[in-house]
């Protein structure tokens, strides 16, 4: 019965088409809402633009202990420019496979975090309980996640599940980003005069030699490895006969755990004292010690489906955790869901039915788990 209902239900999510932009997930939002509310949930919602509508849900309070906090997104990215082979909002199936945009990344999940409170409905009383986090806008930026920490919604949490792609794999974080542009003014003149001007693009392109040769002077992480930068983009100048005013570069840096972020930002900026930095995305990295305690019961947990002792591995995206950490300071953190990463953002995305089942139990003994019950 359960089975069928864990891809019955991630069939009813794919067909919100919450592709974002431009997002649109009230409709998603209210529909799981109203469930969490039927199975007797406090639910509050929280809109931080017109429809980008996040779901915060709680059941079973206690003095002693914080509850559980189990977190999804419900937008997803679009379909991109490739022609899908089935249809990216009815979740066809083909043997194992549930297919649909958003099927791995991240809907399934979203329907076992569902299905695993629904078995708990009437057993929370008394106990640390759960907190059900759906959040609008997490593709491109973690948007409805960063205005939902800066409410008073989210309450506390003592752990934290992060329902993203990982094959059932429980990971023990992922590394930090800050993003930002480089901007460089110049002088423009005519191109025959260029001694008349100040050339922006010249500035830019010095300061793309030192980024690129950016040292983080930061030990390797024992899971992580190294911080990386990469210049995603580069603009600059009108015309080819006159002397660019104008450049701009486009820099994502991945931190990993122990780096200061607003040092680092300061080292940029002295680095590059030409430029002016506009930060847009600044999000530390998320990380739990393997050994921690409750990482070990989950690791435990996962082990007779991932049919081994799960390694320290941690994943190569971000997530809503990042933002969502900012108010539940030092709970850990474990990011495990039902998709395939590797399906995520792709054409044709799909999930194992066989792994979105899986998770449900998994979940279904992390709650338990957490709540004694
Ligand atoms: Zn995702």
């Amino acid at each position: 019965m359960s089975d069928a209902d864990a891809v019955a239900l991630t069939r009813s999510l794919l067909g919100f088409e919450t592709v974002n932009p431009p997002g649109r997930e009230r409709d998603c939002a209210r529909y799981a809402g109203a469930m969490l509310q039927e199975w007797g949930f406090q639910v509050d919602y929280h809109e931080y633009a017109d429809s980008r509508t996040s779901v915060v849900a709680r059941l079973g309070a206690s003095q002693k202990k914080a509850p559980l906090c189990l977190t999804g997104h419900l937008d997803i990215v679009p379909l991109g420019a490739r022609p899908w082979t089935k249809d990216p909002f009815r979740g066809e199936t083909d043997g194992d496979r549930l297919y649909g945009r958003g099927s791995s990344d991240m809907k399934a999940g979203v329907a076992a975090i569902l299905l695993a409170c629904r078995a708990f409905s009437k057993k929370l009383n008394n106990t640390p309980g759960i907190v059900v986090v759906l959040t609008a806008a997490e593709e491109g930026g973690c948007i409805g996640s960063r205005h939902l920490a800066q409410t008073r919604l989210l309450g506390k949490a003592g752990a934290m599940v992060v329902g993203e792609p990982t094959s059932n794999y429980p990971l023990v974080g992922h590394k930090g980003s800050v993003k930002f542009y480089a901007a460089f003014k110049g002088v423009g003149a005519h191109g025959s005069m260029p001694e008349l001007g100040v050339n922006a693009i010249y500035k830019a392109a010095k300061a793309l030699d030192k980024l690129e040769h950016f040292d983080f002077q930061t030990k390797k992480h024992p899971v992580m490895g190294r911080p990386t930068l990469n210049v995603g983009t580069i603009e600059g100048g009108n015309t080819v006969n006159a002397v660019p005013d104008a450049a701009r570069i486009g820099v994502d840096i991945r931190t990993v755990p122990g780096m200061n972020h607003e040092v680092l930002i300061e080292k940029i900026k002295t680095m590059l004292p030409d430029a002016e930095l506009e930060i847009f995305s600044d999000l530390p990295p998320v990380w739990t010690a393997p050994d921690e305690d409750w990482m070990q019961r989950v690791f435990e947990i996962c082990r007779p489906y991932v049919g081994e002792a799960p390694a320290a591995r941690t994943a190569p995206y971000m997530t809503d955790a990042a933002n969502l950490l900012k108010v539940y300071a030092g709970a850990p953190t474990v990011v495990l869901g039902p998709g395939e990463a590797a399906m995520a953002h792709q054409t044709d995305e799909y999930c194992s039915m066989q792994r979105l089942r899986q998770s449900v139990e998994i979940y279904e003994k992390i709650i338990a788990d957490w709540c004694r019950v």
